[in-house]
């Protein structure tokens, strides 16, 4: 596992009647990749990150919200492949929990090849719908995080803020060109070892990913299912992080039988507390 820092939107922060002097906190995430080296299908590899150019990809505004604040050639996907011993050029496959820029931004890593891009069939079709329509653009967000009404004011008169503020998906990280291998249905064991299971909520199409490994066990990568542990630990909600709420539920529900089940070790989309407690490349898990 691989990662690079994102500073990221504030936790909730709601000021109440007898608070309204609320502080406003800021936490550290990670972005995270996982690569797998599979006995009979090769190296896999598990989400992209946000790629090298994510801070002129999102845009001014929104990356002084989602900043990224720590990010060296360590952290560019082929120089992190690189420190498991690997090429990036040998990668068999790829696997997207689901496609928003911060997961799929490496994903141009793979253009020009026939590597197979396995992501659900709804994910793939709500991304490319909202790219076409712009139903879920960034400048939306961006009103929604503003605090004061005279932030709003004053982008909304900001023309640039249409060249500047980029939706939640990109287009420039989801070429059509790319081999997209869509999964149908709730889950799939797309190798000895290696199930997704569709988890909509955050997004209609995410998909988490089981891994069963000899000695260390299950693993579940949960994509942004959960951001932190909070959301999984203390059944927090996402808010408007979320795109369906009762979706997001059932997932939950689902995924907490599963780790009942198979005693998997939870690895969350970014939560930076939790993920420094496992090992990261180069070393590994068996
Ligand atoms: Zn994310």
């Amino acid at each position: 596992m691989f990662t690079d820092l994102l500073n990221q939107a504030p936790q909730a922060n709601t000021s109440s009647l007898s608070n309204t002097l609320i502080e406003h906190k800021r936490r550290d995430l990670v972005l995270i990749s996982a690569l797998i080296e599979h006995p009979t299908e090769g190296l896999i590899l598990f989400e992209t990150g946000g790629g090298r150019d994510y801070p002129e990809v999102i845009g001014t505004p929104a990356n002084d919200i989602f900043a990224r604040i720590d990010y060296t050639d360590d952290h560019d996907l082929n120089h992190a492949i690189a420190k498991t011993g690997h090429n990036i050029c040998d990668i068999k496959a790829v696997i997207m929990g689901h496609l928003h820029l911060d997961h799929a931004g490496g994903l141009k890593h793979f253009q020009g090849t026939n590597v197979p891009i396995y992501v659900h069939e709804l994910e793939l079709k709500h991304a490319f719908y909202t790219l076409a329509t712009k139903s879920d653009e960034g400048k939306i967000l961006l009103m929604a995080l503003l605090s004061t009404e005279r932030e709003r004011h004053a982008f909304m008169i900001t023309d640039q803020i249409d060249l500047c503020c980029k939706g939640v998906y990109d287009s420039s990280a989801l070429p059509l060109d790319l081999n997209w291998q869509a999964f149908h249905g709730s889950t799939l064991e797309l190798a000895s070892g290696i199930n997704l299971h569709h988890s909509p909520g955050h997004t209609p199409g995410l998909c988490i990913l089981q891994l069963n490994l000899q000695n260390s066990g299950a693993w579940v990568f949960t994509s942004d299912q959960y951001h932190v542990e909070e959301n999984y630990h203390a059944s927090h909600p996402q808010g408007w992080l979320a795109r369906d709420h009762d979706d997001w539920v059932r997932s939950h529900q689902m995924i907490k039988a599963l780790v009942k089940r198979t005693g998997a070790k939870l690895v969350f989309g970014h939560c930076s507390s939790t993920f420094v407690n496992y090992e990261q490349a180069p070393r590994y898990y068996q």
